[in-house]
C-alpha cells in the first residue's frame, strides 16, 4: 500500500551498508519509522530527504508496520542551520524533544508546524537564540498538553499577580502572598515582562511566537525557566540541551 505524507526527519541511524532508519514526524501519521534504502549511495535520490532536519512530500509504501521511502521531493532542507554550532545543536534538542512528546499514529499539525517554524526561526531569523529555546520549550508543553495555567492567581484570581511565581510542578501562577496556599514544590519569580511574554508564548498566535519582547537582560533567566518547566513536565533531561549549553556563546 503506498501512502503519500509531509514529513520532517527527526533522527537517523545509519543501516546496514547503504541505509538509514529515520524518525519521521508527518502531517498524516504523526511519529513515523521509515527506511531509506540506499540513500547512503552516491547520486541516491533519497541522500537529501534522509538528511536530518529535510522536510519532504514523501510516497511511503507500507507492508504491515514496515514503512520504506518510495521517493521523495525536499521542500525544505534548513541548511542555514549547519552555518553555527549553537544553531545545529538547539535544532538537535528541538528534534529530541518533539520526538518524546509526539506519539506514534497521532497526528498533531499544531506540533509540526511548530518544529518546522522553530526550525525556520535557526536557519533564517535573526532572533535570539534564547527567545527561540525559550518560546519552543514553552510552546510545546502547550501542544503536547502540558499547558500552564497563566491567566490568573490560582490562590486568590488575581489577573496581574504582584511578585508573580510560577510553581514549576503545578504549572499554576500564584502571587508572592499566596505561595502558602499554592501547595509544596519548587516556584520561579517571574518579572512582569516575563509574564507577559509567557502569556503571549503560551496562548499567542502561533505565527508571531517569536515576536516576543523580553528585555535582553531577562532572556537568560526566562530560557532557564522554562526548560526547567519542560524538564519537570516530561520527567527527564535532555543531553542535547546540555550540549547546546556548553556550547552556546
Ligand atoms: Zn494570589
Amino acid at each position: 500500500m503506498h501512502m503519500d505524507v509531509r514529513g520532517v526527519v527527526l533522527r537517523g541511524v545509519d543501516y546496514k551498508e547503504s541505509d538509514r532508519i529515520l524518525t519521521v514526524l508527518t502531517d498524516q501519521n504523526g511519529l513515523m519509522t521509515v527506511k531509506a534504502r540506499g540513500c547512503r549511495r552516491k547520486n541516491s535520490p533519497l541522500a537529501a530527504p534522509a538528511q536530518l532536519f529535510a522536510y519532504s512530500q514523501m510516497t511511503l509504501f507500507a507492508y504491515r508496520d514496515y514503512y520504506t521511502m518510495q521517493e521523495a521531493a525536499v521542500l525544505d532542507q534548513f541548511l542555514g542551520l549547519r552555518r553555527e554550532i549553537e544553531r545545529l545543536a538547539l535544532a538537535s534538542y528541538f528534534a529530541d524533544v518533539t520526538q518524546a512528546v509526539a506519539v506514534e499514529g497521532e497526528p498533531n499539525s499544531r506540533l509540526l508546524s511548530l518544529f518546522l517554524n522553530s526550525l525556520y526561526a535557526l536557519d533564517k531569523l535573526d532572533k535570539p537564540l534564547e527567545l527561540v529555546r525559550a518560546a519552543f520549550e514553552l510552546r510545546c508543553m502547550v501542544e503536547a498538553g502540558y499547558a500552564p495555567l497563566l491567566d490568573a492567581c490560582a490562590v486568590c484570581g488575581a489577573a496581574q499577580p504582584a511578585e508573580p511565581l510560577l510553581h514549576i510542578q503545578e504549572g499554576v501562577l500564584c502571587c508572592a502572598d499566596c505561595r502558602a496556599q499554592a501547595g509544596p514544590g519548587r516556584t520561579a519569580a517571574l518579572s512582569p515582562e516575563m509574564l507577559a511574554a509567557a502569556r503571549h508564548i503560551a496562548y499567542g498566535d502561533a505565527k508571531r511566537l517569536f515576536s516576543c519582547p523580553l528585555p535582553a537582560e531577562q532572556l537568560g533567566r526566562f530560557a532557564d525557566l522554562t526548560a526547567d518547566y519542560l524538564t519537570q513536565r516530561l520527567e527527564r533531561r535532555f543531553q542535547t540541551l546540555d550540549y547546546y549549553l556548553s556550547v552556546k556563546p
